[in-house]
């Protein structure tokens, strides 16, 4: 191919690239790039989770599953539409790992370990939220677009996949390619996780959990360190400023918290299990 043709070749990804491209703005106010169709990110995402739930054993502790499923849905009914119209999903891995995610397109994962660092539901509420509102802020997407500008993601997610195995219907490298076009495995930024904080307080008083329980979520979270920090931590960066924000937050979100129990949305979700 001649060179006249390489660049014609390269203008044309270029116009492309630059047409696909969204710049909006985040419900705080931040810019954001969006570089990604909600449509594909969907997909990526169903590949995603669908790799996720035949690789990783989906727990059969039925306390635990109703658990989470009745904080999940509690929480996931407080939203607006779109997000409230979808069907939202739910997989529970059985895994030491403290870990939780949610992913465009109504999907959420909770790792068996991450239920015992929240305590009770409203700590569990905390994660969910901030998890959900990761995806309706479009954190993900914003991630995701980040993922696809510097092509990490499959080195760190061949890690937790660990290779080897081979009793799903995906392969692990599948799986691999699925989770990091999402860019699964890249942080997110700290203005990613004061909005969601944000954001996700107000989901989780929307629906009767008590707000204040997220400073012990990150406080139980942050115990957890030394050795080997919660995987949690390490896509979701916690700030030293992290507490002070959620604190600051009361205000506004404790009246919320107090009408939804007034209004009789006390959602009944209880650890049966010690
Ligand atoms: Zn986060």
């Amino acid at each position: 191919m001649s060179r006249a043709m390489h660049r014609f070749n390269l203008l044309i990804s270029l116009i492309i690239a630059v047409s696909i491209a969204s710049c909006s703005t985040s419900p705080t106010g931040r810019p954001q790039l969006i570089l990604k169709s909600d449509a594909e990110l969907e997909a990526q995402a169903a590949a995603t989770f669908n790799a996720y739930r035949s690789t990783l054993p989906l727990t059969t502790n039925r306390a635990k599953i109703d658990f989470v499923a009745c904080v999940a849905q509690a929480v996931v009914a407080e939203l607006n539409p779109p997000y409230s119209d979808i069907e939202w999903e739910l997989a529970i891995f059985e895994q030491n790992q403290i870990n939780a995610f949610a992913m465009p397109g109504g999907k959420i994962g909770v790792y068996t370990g991450i239920l015992e660092v929240a305590e009770n539901e409203h700590q569990l509420a905390a994660v969910i939220g901030h998890e959900i509102a990761h995806v309706t802020a479009k954190h993900v997407n914003e991630r995701a677009s980040r993922g696809s500008l510097t092509g990490i993601g499959i080195e760190a997610l061949a890690v937790i996949m660990g290779g080897g195995y081979t009793g799903g219907a995906y392969t692990a490298s599948q799986a691999l390619s699925a989770g990091a076009a999402l860019g699964l495995q890249l942080p997110m930024s700290r203005g990613q996780e004061s909005e969601a904080d944000v954001v996700g307080l107000e989901y989780m008083a929307k629906a009767g959990f008590d707000p204040r329980a997220a400073v012990d979520l990150w406080q139980n979270m942050s115990a957890q360190g030394g050795k080997k920090p919660p995987e949690h931590l390490s896509t979701h960066p916690a700030s030293d400023t992290r507490i002070e924000n959620l604190i600051s937050q009361w205000q506004k979100t404790l009246p919320i918290y107090n009408q939804a129990i007034a209004d009789g949305k006390e959602p009944n979700c209880k650890k049966t299990w010690d």
